[in-house]
């Protein structure tokens, strides 16, 4: 199996450190908003590596963790005059509803920041101990000047990166590429007693912090977001190297940046869009789809078309699903012949050509092609003659090879345009006094988790 890693710009062949067992770390979201599809495109493609690691037989050990104190926390704390905590406790809610709608799995552990500060202090004293940092006034930085390494991820020397180094508001730190492990409280803002007066973490310092606490020194995989590689993740290799005296990833992996019919998504552009945006229109399972028609490497380009595009795709694979289900049905439960003996080996491989484009770097554009060759194949040559043992065998090798995709067919919820026009639907009824079918919409629409309220401005409905 064969991973690119960043680190070494080559794709290596993967063993973990410890036999069957891998150790992932993802870097999760802040959460003081909805997650968008950018953030989702992530999510979805290391859920996707996971579930791979799993169908190989791999124990994997997922550690995602929620920034949960942070300027843009403290900041949208105050613009909505709710406090931090809520804030984030509201948000990781909603996070998991996209997560579980896309059919991104729970990590084994979700750490938040604010769970973890004495662990924190902790590895921030111990960077102080041997050298690494200094304090200022009440912060704590990071001295990237006494770490030779740094730059090693993003390819650059600290020369480089000092010259493109933004200045920020404290001049005093020795270098421009100094960042902060501990910032000293304003006032106003949440806070923690330490060493250095009341503070609270920096960004950098939590995920190694949690990813030594809940993986130990070296991961075998750290992954996320390509604008993550600077200066995030190259600050996380330099605490995590000075403190622990052992390497810290040994596979880096980034996904490619997504655009926006081309252009950059960005909320000036007015081209920003949640992941809440997109499956209140579409199936979530065909967001997800998407995502996945790409190498995860190369960039990826979001346009109403494209996804279009992908929702017939996906249709043509859960229409093939249903029909095997169907047949299935009434299938004869004979002998197979040599004939059938012969082609059902097809299927097994199929099964290999899947799993050698996903050794090769999760190439899951090249997976997705190998689905839609059995579809073909499937619709051409299986029908109501075919005998039980073959639909079942070809049944459950394509749920198997999908279910890596994270993608399970499963009976779609209503999105919003669906509610609307039942919403019509029965408006009209009761218009015609077809009280009867008025009720039966209504029933139906509760069934399926929606609630109606008839108020004077007219019908509101919200999801129970
Ligand atoms: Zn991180």
């Amino acid at each position: 199996m064969k991973i690119y890693n960043t680190l070494t710009r080559k794709k290596e062949e993967f063993v973990p450190l410890n036999d069957n067992i891998v150790n992932m770390y993802v870097c999760g979201p802040t959460v003081y908003n909805f997650i968008h599809i950018g953030n989702a495109r992530a999510f979805i493609v290391f859920d996707t590596v996971r579930r791979y690691f799993e169908y190989k037989g791999y124990k994997v050990n997922y550690v995602q963790n929620f920034t949960d104190i942070d300027d843009k926390l403290i900041k949208r704390s105050h613009e909505e005059n709710t406090t931090v905590k809520e804030l984030a406790d509201r948000y990781i809610e909603e996070y998991f509803k996209d997560a579980d709608s896309l059919g991104i799995k729970r990590a084994t552990v979700h750490p938040r920041a604010t769970e973890n500060i004495d662990d924190i202090i902790n590895f921030v004293k111990k960077l102080i101990d041997k050298g690494f940092a200094y304090v200022l006034n009440g912060d704590v930085y990071y001295d990237t000047t006494k770490f030779k390494e740094y730059g090693k991820l993003s390819h650059k020397n600290i020369d480089e990166l000092k010259a493109g180094a933004r200045i920020e508001v404290n001049e005093d730190k020795k270098n421009p590429t100094d960042f902060v492990l501990w910032k000293a409280a304003k006032e106003g803002e949440p806070s923690w007693d330490s060493p250095w007066g009341k503070g609270r973490p920096g960004w950098h310092i939590e995920c190694s912090t949690m990813s030594t606490k809940y993986l130990g020194k070296t991961l075998d995989i750290h992954a996320g977001g390509p604008d993550l590689i600077f200066p995030h993740h190259e600050n996380e290799i330099a605490q995590s190297e000075a403190a622990n005296d052992a390497e810290f990833a040994r596979f880096w992996m980034h996904i490619g940046y997504l655009n926006i019919n081309n252009e950059k998504m960005s909320k000036s552009k007015n081209n920003f869009f949640t992941v809440r945006d997109i499956t209140s229109q579409y199936d979530p399972e065909v967001l997800r789809f998407f995502m996945l028609t790409s190498h995860y490497r190369n960039p990826i380009n979001f346009s109403h078309d494209l996804l279009e595009q992908s929702k017939s795709g996906f249709l043509r694979l859960s229409n093939t699903v249903d029909n095997l289900r169907h047949l299935l049905d009434d299938a004869l439960d004979r002998e197979l012949s040599d004939e059938e003996k012969a082609y059902k080996e097809k299927y097994d491989e199929y099964k290999r050509r899947f799993e050698e484009a996903m050794d090769d770097d999760f190439n899951t554009a090249d997976a997705i092609s190998v689905l839609f060759e059995m579809v073909r194949d499937i619709n051409t040559n299986i029908d109501g003659n075919s005998p039980k043992e073959l639909i079942e065998y070809i049944l459950d090798i394509f749920l198997k090879l999908s279910s890596v995709l994270g993608i399970s067919y499963k009976k779609r919820e209503l999105l919003d345009d669906e509610i609307k026009k039942l919403i019509e639907k029965r408006e009209e009824a009761r218009k015609a006094k077809n009280w009867a079918e008025a009720d039966k919409i209504r029933d139906e629409l509760k069934k399926q988790g929606i609630a109606l309220e008839d108020t004077p401005s007219g019908v509101r409905w919200k999801r129970i």
